[in-house]
């Protein structure tokens, strides 16, 4: 039997520099390309100079050096020039940091590449409506069993180009997937409904695509219903700057109905002349390297993961590192359930053989060997490990200024939520006048509404702060901000938010100290004492409620009383404090309009570590 004839796909070692922990340095096109600082000796001889030539220029700049001496980059870089040269620093990246790993690939070699799309908008707008629709339009029923699963994304063929969808729609995921590094979106479709044009949800997709880069593109859904009024969702979006061709803008608009299939087409073709501007390219011929779109355990098959591949292609029995864990590819199959030999650049697949679930937005990576892959995939579970442990401190408004002096910023992002929209635009009014040095704030999003998790995840990708003003995080975005190390800071009074940013800006912000919440209760039922006043039936959810504490009442995320607990009781006695999973009847001084599910939140002050 012949043997076939099969072009060896790139070492998944997808560069030379990846190795770069040897030293390096060479002259190419008359750039220094360098990766450690290098001797007057050494770079004499790269850039093919007398030492003394260095040893005198520097002379004559005050510097004394010697022929061994090892060089700053700066007076690498002064040299380079004064003699001709260019100059450029690589970056040291090892195999097992690869999602940081830039994968050059020899234009010869780049083929185009489906886009990937993400669907959103605000919540009922017909996110999903309009997926499914998408992915109901050009069935061919030709292979038995082609039913179409959910693994999280799908592609879609018209015109003979090929679309991948990312299945969930939404903000959320799409700023989950880019807080975890990976940017995989290539097209936003902006989802408005035309009876309801933009809400709060359109806003925030809007700044996030905008933080993304990505371009939009928007859909008009529900054109089939009566009374609707296109061209204020036309202007509603000008005015946020995602303005249609016909207003001078560059945004595509397509009317469509996800409920009765209209203007589909029109829509997918849009994608693919965005598509085609962008010039998606890929390799197909290197071993494959992308992201895990989602993964569960599956009992049957054990982990079971959809990656989408981004560059390269993926073979079936190639060996992955996902995240920490690394496996060998034993069954891969696309979302019609077929099973894959190999699959090329934007493919969504879903893959068994791993050792472990990875999480969403895990990087993967194939390799050629088992061995590499263990020796990768044990490296990163060993960083991950002293992460955890070193738990890295958040980058506080406190060191601001250092962060700024290093880093050398201009601008400082920030995210302002508040309980009106009139604060919000003062907050945001006042905070955009400010400039210190030349350093201004940037204000990323502004509105009225609780601070959500997706406010944090846009913080995180963003490395914005926070603001709240009289709105309060619950408990669950806490816990995410913690987790993504992203600043909240809530204030009551303007003034003081904004006295704090410029003092923050300038270098001059002490705190030394800091709010802590002690104890929340939930108000399950309320009654009113002649003397007393209104006594909240309360449960305490957490912590040790005590008699006399500095607390607020919360309603729906906003804070709507700040003060003391005037008295506590059991049954009839008064007590002193309430632990977690108690009961009690809480009073609050010279406060009345208690309403039963507002929270009691606890708090003290504490000396900032
Ligand atoms: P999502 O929250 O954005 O995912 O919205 P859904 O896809 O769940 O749709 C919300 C509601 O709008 C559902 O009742 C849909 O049936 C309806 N809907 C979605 N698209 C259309 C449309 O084109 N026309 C009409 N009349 N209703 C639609």
């Amino acid at each position: 039997m012949a043997q076939k004839k099969v072009k060896p796909r790139i070492s998944s070692l997808p560069l030379e520099n990846t190795h770069k922990k040897q030293e390096k340095a060479f002259v190419k096109d008359n750039v220094l390309v360098y990766n450690r600082c290098l001797s007057v000796n050494e770079l004499a001889k790269y850039l093919n100079l007398n030492p003394t030539d260095i040893i005198k220029f520097l002379f004559m700049n005050k510097k004394m050096v010697a022929i061994n001496d090892t060089l700053s980059e700066d007076d690498m870089g002064v040299i380079c020039l004064e003699f001709g040269f260019d100059f450029e620093k690589e970056d040291e990246v090892s195999l097992e940091n690869f999602e940081h790993i830039k994968l050059v690939d020899n234009p010869k070699d780049l083929k185009p590449r489906p886009p990937v799309v993400t669907v959103m908008g605000h919540v009922d707008h017909g996110k999903t409506t309009l997926i499914d629709a998408i992915r109901s339009t050009h069935v061919v029923e030709t292979e038995v069993g082609g039913i179409s699963q959910a693994i999280g994304a799908y592609q879609k063929e018209i015109n003979g180009q090929k679309i991948t969808f990312i299945d969930t729609p939404g903000h959320e995921a799409f700023t989950a997937m880019r807080s975890r590094g990976a940017a995989i979106t290539d097209i936003v479709v902006l989802v408005v409904a035309a009876d309801d044009s933009v809400m709060p949800q359109t806003k925030e997709a809007i700044d996030h695509a905008k933080a993304a880069n990505v371009p939009v593109i928007v859909a008009i859904n529900k054109i089939d219903k009566v009374g609707i009024n296109v061209e204020k969702v036309k202007s509603d979006l000008t005015s946020l700057g995602i303005i249609p061709e016909e207003y001078g803008g560059e945004n595509l608009f397509v009317e469509v109905s996800a409920k009765q299939k209209i203007g589909i087409d029109n829509l997918l073709e849009a994608i693919l002349l965005v598509s085609e501007m962008k010039e998606l390219k890929a390799n197909p011929n290197r071993y494959a390297i992308g992201t895990v779109i989602e993964a569960k355990l599956d009992k049957g098959e054990g982990p079971k993961a959809t990656l989408l591949i981004e560059n390269g292609t993926l073979k079936f029995q190639d060996f992955v590192v996902v995240g920490s864990s690394y496996g060998k590819i034993r069954k891969m199959t696309n979302d019609q359930q077929k099973v894959l030999k190999s699959a090329g650049p934007s493919t969504p697949v879903s893959i068994i053989g791993l050792s472990e679930v990875p999480h969403a937005g895990d990087p993967f990576i194939a390799l050629d060997n088992e061995k590499t892959a263990r020796e990768i995939a044990t490296l990163r579970r060993l960083v991950k490990e002293d992460e955890a442990r070193g738990e890295v401190q958040s980058a506080s408004i406190e060191d601001l200024y250092s962060r700024l002096k290093e880093q050398n910023l201009q601008f400082i992002n920030v995210i302002i939520k508040a309980d009106t929209t009139g604060s919000a635009e003062a907050i945001r009014g006042a905070l955009e006048k400010l400039d210190v040095g030349g350093v201004k704030v940037n204000i990323l999003s502004h509105g009225p509404g609780a601070i959500t998790e997706g406010d944090i995840l846009l913080a995180s990708t963003s490395d914005a702060i926070v603001y709240g003003f009289n709105v309060r995080p619950n408990a669950v975005v806490q816990a995410r901000a913690l987790e993504e190390k992203v600043e909240i800071r809530l204030h009551r009074i303007i003034y003081a938010l904004i006295e704090e940013m410029e003092k923050a800006l300038r270098g001059q912000l002490k705190v030394e100290k800091v709010e802590k919440v002690n104890a929340t209760a939930e108000v399950r039922e309320t009654f009113s004492a002649s003397k007393l006043g209104t006594i909240a039936g309360s449960y305490i959810t957490s912590g040790v409620m005590k008699n006399n504490q500095s607390v607020r009442l919360i309603r729906n995320s906003i804070v709507v009383y700040e003060g003391k607990i005037s008295s506590m009781k059991r049954f009839k006695d008064d007590v002193k404090e309430a632990r977690e999973g108690y009961e009690c009847g809480i009073v609050l001084e010279k406060y009345n309009d208690i309403k039963q599910g507002d929270i009691i939140e606890g708090y003290e002050m504490v000396d900032k570590k």
